[in-house]
């Protein structure tokens, strides 16, 4: 009965799922297109495992058919169940590319953010690659409200934006880097 199984997932519950893992295998890090995805059971229902959503996690085919024994797939054979298995794979794509577009667009706008406090009037006029580049990697190492705390110091000392107060800027994140990377050393 290893249709039965697959088939108590209902999609919404599936999909949450897939959202709650970025539409991400959590075993090897495969996502659409170049997987299918399933739902994996971290308890199996053999043993008495639900269909919760704390119990359920994201598995390409491959890792889940790797697991041997609980076989979850089926092979369409219908008609119908061929049409269903193409609209499954286009929404798993499409929800994958909607967690990327909200992360691209998470990152522009806290670039944009930053850019401002430091250098009034660039997220209208523009700003060199550069330092756009400085500002999103300062992003990602720091978070962007540790970013922003070194524009606003940084503005606080040379209050005309441009080259000086950009570099003073890169200077405190720098530090920033820097104390952080000795925190984790300390910490290990
Ligand atoms: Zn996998």
């Amino acid at each position: 009965m290893t249709k039965a199984v697959r088939a108590t997932v209902s999609k919404k519950l599936r999909f949450e799922v897939f959202k709650r893992d970025a539409f991400t295998c959590q075993y090897c890090g495969a996502h659409p297109p170049n997987v299918l995805l399933h739902v994996d059971h971290i308890n199996p229902v053999a043993n008495g495992g639900k269909n919760d959503i704390d119990n359920l996690v994201t598995s390409c085919e491959p890792c889940n058919l790797g697991k041997g024994a609980r076989l979850l797939t089926v092979v369409p054979e219908t008609l119908a169940a061929k049409a269903a298995a193409v609209a499954e794979r286009e929404a798993q794509l499409l929800g994958y590319q909607e967690i990327l577009e909200a992360k691209r667009a998470r990152i522009e706008d806290e670039l944009w953010r930053v850019a401002e406090v430091v250098d009034p009037g660039s997220s209208k006029l523009g700003m060199s690659r550069d330092w756009t580049a400085s500002i999103r990697r300062f992003n990602e190492r720091l978070g962007v409200h540790a970013v922003l705390d070194a524009a606003e110091i940084a503005r606080g000392r040379y209050p005309w934006g441009g080259k000086r107060t950009f570099l003073y800027f890169c200077g405190i994140c720098w530090n920033l880097v820097r104390q952080a990377d000795a925190g984790r050393g300390g910490e290990l």
